[in-house]
């Protein structure tokens, strides 16, 4: 049996997008990881706007928090509610690291943030343009230093195919965003379909981009390995060890002679989507459902040539609608076939 998801049975439960009184929160960073914690959180990625501050003096045996902060460039000359706009973040694999160098002093909006940039920080100017171009260049300077770099809220920031099908080294894209949600615009999988079908593999990430208590505690990436350690986790999310949801939770993904084996909480539906037009799906008939069994091995068969670019993925829905993610598993990647 090969695991995708489930080997180990460890998972630890993180928000990757969170803000606090550092930039535009409403929340601590203290506040912050105290209504995480209660509500079972394990790790916050503390994204404030275009400062990055580390927070390690908030680790203990049960919390961890990730260093990064979220950078965005908008397009000029269009008044805010029109205007498009690319926000990333950047999660640095390295907890002390206070300097990136996609910094530029004059995108700090938030005067109070001024105060957390470091004298070395200030020196670094990066030619903000709003271009994808530039920002690639961004992108690439990020994964350089050691950052995993997500595509955020696609839709909120009125892009469309033509807006983020050029970007290149994101590590993930946001396919639910808790404040777009109630608040802006919803977020889906569409975009994120639409990068992989382009041959980029990237990770889906559901977040709560929080900014009020009320924004927290909706969405969460669970990450699975061995235990609460800044390493081990980056390596986890690097690898593709974790999925995301704002519901669901999945216990098990897995893959053996040709099937494909799922376990998860009470869903009213359990898809494996591909990048062709095939996918398959168990529904639920008078009780939820918590597993399901795909046999794939002729989608397999047919598609064995295109197996760098061929995946399936899999989406976990419950009865109110919410969803969980998988990663895209490709079909090189199988072995047991
Ligand atoms: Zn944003
Ligand atoms: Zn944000």
């Amino acid at each position: 049996m090969q695991y995708f998801l489930g080997k180990s049975g460890k998972f630890f439960k993180a928000n990757l997008h969170s803000h606090s009184t550092v930039s535009d929160g409403e929340l601590s960073p203290e506040e912050v990881k105290k209504v995480y914690k209660s509500n079972s959180y394990q790790i916050v990625a503390y994204t404030d706007h275009e400062v990055l501050v580390p927070h390690k003096e908030l680790n203990d045996d049960d919390f961890l928090a990730i260093t990064a902060v979220e950078i965005d460039c908008t397009e000029p000359g269009v008044k805010f509610p029109r205007a498009k706009t690319h926000h990333l973040n950047l999660l640095s694999k390295d907890p002390d690291k206070t300097t990136f160098g996609c910094f530029n002093l004059s995108h700090v909006w938030q005067p109070h943030s001024l105060a957390y940039v470091s004298e070395e920080q200030k020196k670094i100017n990066f030619p903000f343009s709003y271009s994808t171009e530039v920002l690639n260049k961004a992108i690439k300077l990020a994964n350089n230093e050691g950052f995993l770099v997500t595509y955020n809220h696609p839709y909120w920031s009125l892009q469309n195919l033509d807006g983020y099908s050029g970007f290149e080294g994101l590590w993930g894209m946001e396919v639910y965003n808790s404040i777009s949600d109630f608040f802006g615009t919803p977020e889906d999988d569409r975009p994120f379909d639409d990068m992989l079908k382009l041959g980029k593999k990237l990770f889906p990430v559901c977040a709560d981009d929080s900014h009020k208590r009320e924004h927290c505690c909706r969405a969460f990436t669970m990450v699975e390995c061995q235990k609460l350690d800044y390493g081990e986790v980056m390596t986890a999310l690097e690898k593709g060890d974790c999925y995301s949801s704002f519901g669901p939770t999945i216990s098990e993904f897995s893959f053996d002679k040709g099937k494909f084996f799922v376990k998860c909480s009470n869903a009213q539906r359990i898809e494996l989507l591909t990048d062709r037009r095939y996918g398959l799906r168990v529904l639920k008939e008078k009780k939820p459902i918590n597993e399901a069994i795909f046999d794939m091995e002729n989608f397999i068969r047919q598609n064995k040539d295109d197996e760098k670019t061929a995946y399936v993925r899999l989406v976990v829905t419950d009865e109110n609608g919410k969803k969980a993610y998988s990663r895209p598993v490709y079909l090189d990647e199988l072995e047991n076939f």
